[in-house]
């Protein structure tokens, strides 16, 4: 039997080159794993009926020793990515029948080198929450506790790699959404380099911080992912190819300023165990001062919901999704909106129709774009001084289903994470064990941008202690 509870992308590749297990098998333990549970967790929204045509196709290739490091293990993939043919709905009523005509950058690759997407997963409607209870499809449960949300946006990703109904996943990250639903399920999530992996065939939220990620057991499963996916892409002219990994350092700062308030207190402790952890490893602690990052959180709720309005401006219900008649053209419009957006959707709309409206524009939005200069300056400045900066990932673990629901509360789950999307960093949330109460910690560290590859290596650091 193959527990892929516990089966890494590294360990299950080996078996399936050497022909111990079949990619067959492999899937159809995940399978076994979604039949029995996702009823309960609603985590995926499909499961692909391809899947195990996709585990043939792998295993051919196998046995004609092509097998790269992701032939045959099965992805999951959040639904606001592209796969051609598929239905990719954000989660939303809006889109709710749309079909990728085009593969994403990520999932051509994917493709490539013969991983089998095994279905999508649940997210927060066009990946705005913390806790994927914006779904228009109802939420997903935590699998650890499901009574708890798994985090969001990308929370079905990250609970399919917890359940073990996948290998790995894809999430992505704008503000936190691979990082937090990852450090709530107990998995590695992980955001890259602004631009590392192309936004093609993302289906955009916010473009100036938008970037696809990796959720897997750990590190090096994540790096794997991270790996086939990142590249340069004609369609995407912010993409970049990194340069070659250099060493990575082993100077930590912490912006204790950060910690003060708001953070639970079993949190906090799980964070300085860990610092005694990461000194006993080698690692030198220092605090570092970021005093424009304290306005991150203001800064991101203005600039995000600005290019929310705008990229959702297209989406209209005329061709697509919900879609309700009017007297004019205008009316049909209006009320498809009204109807095909979720309540949150529809606050972010409105909040950045005002942010970039004539008589406010530069009060706020050109007013946030100055802190967020301010707050890259000042992290390239800190990363003279240290390779990564370290916090939790959340100020909390798993919440219960309608604690937050208070928008500005839901907002505050983010308060570690969105400075890495605003200054372009490449970050990640590792695995640090459990509270009282069984729930998963999560420890964020994000580093200079283009240093992605200097992020894999700490948690096995980490393990040695
Ligand atoms: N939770 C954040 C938000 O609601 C982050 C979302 C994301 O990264 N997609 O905007």
């Amino acid at each position: 039997m193959i527990d892929t509870k516990t089966l890494t992308i590294e360990k299950a590749g080996e078996m399936l080159r050497k022909g111990k297990i079949s990619s067959r098998d492999l899937v159809s333990a995940c399978l076994r794993n979604i039949e029995e549970r996702n009823g309960e967790l609603n985590i995926f929204l499909e499961v692909f009926d391809d899947a195990l045509e996709q585990a043939d196709r792998a295993d051919k290739m196998l046995k004609e020793r092509k097998g790269e490091k992701l032939t045959g293990i099965p992805i999951a993939v959040k639904d606001n990515i592209l796969i051609e043919g598929r239905v990719v709905s954000s989660a939303s009523k809006i889109l709710d029948n749309y079909r990728a005509s085009y593969d994403a950058y990520a999932i051509k690759k994917l493709k490539k080198a013969g991983a089998v997407l095994i279905g999508r997963t649940n997210m927060d409607e066009f990946a705005m929450g913390a806790s994927t209870e914006n779904s228009a499809y109802g939420p997903t449960r935590n699998p650890y506790d499901s009574t708890r949300v798994p985090g969001g946006s990308s929370g079905g990703s990250a609970a399919a790699v917890a359940a073990g109904m996948a290998l790995g996943a894809l999430g992505s990250d704008t503000g936190g959404s691979v990082r937090q639903p990852g450090s709530f399920c107990g998995v590695v999530g992980m955001k890259p380099t602004y631009g590392a992996v192309s936004r093609s065939g993302l289906t955009a939220m916010s473009s100036s911080l938008d970037v696809i990620g990796p959720l897997a057991k750990n590190s090096q499963d994540a790096e794997i992912i991270f790996d086939c996916i990142r590249g340069k892409d004609p369609l995407d002219g912010t993409s970049i190819d990194l340069p070659p990994a250099s060493p990575a350092g082993k100077r930590v700062g912490i912006p204790r300023d950060f910690l003060k308030e708001g953070v639970d207190k079993e949190v906090l402790a799980n964070f300085e165990e860990s610092v005694e952890k990461l000194k006993k490893a080698g690692y030198t602690i220092k605090d570092i001062s970021l005093p424009y990052s304290k306005y991150s959180l203001a800064v991101y709720y203005i600039i995000m919901p600005a290019e929310v309005s705008t990229n959702l401006s297209r989406l209209d219900g005329a061709r697509y999704g919900e879609r309700r008649e009017g007297n004019t053209v205008f009316e049909m419009f209006e009320k498809s909106r009204s109807a095909g957006f979720g309540a949150e959707t529809r606050r972010r709309i409105m909040l950045g129709t005002y942010v970039l409206s004539h008589g406010y524009y530069d009060a706020y939005y050109t007013k946030a774009w100055k802190v967020r200069r301010a707050i890259m300056d000042e992290y390239r400045k800190v990363f003279e001084e240290v390779d990564f900066a370290l916090t939790p990932t959340a100020p909390s673990t798993a919440f219960k289903f309608g604690e937050r629901s208070d928008p500005l509360q839901m907002y505050l789950s983010d308060i570690f994470t969105v400075s890495a999307n605003l200054a372009g960093l490449p970050s990640i949330s590792l695995p640090s064990g459990f509270s009282s109460s069984g729930l998963p910690f999560g420890l964020l560290f994000s580093a200079a941008p283009l240093r992605d590859f200097s992020l894999f290596g700490i948690e096995k650091d980490l393990s040695k202690n």
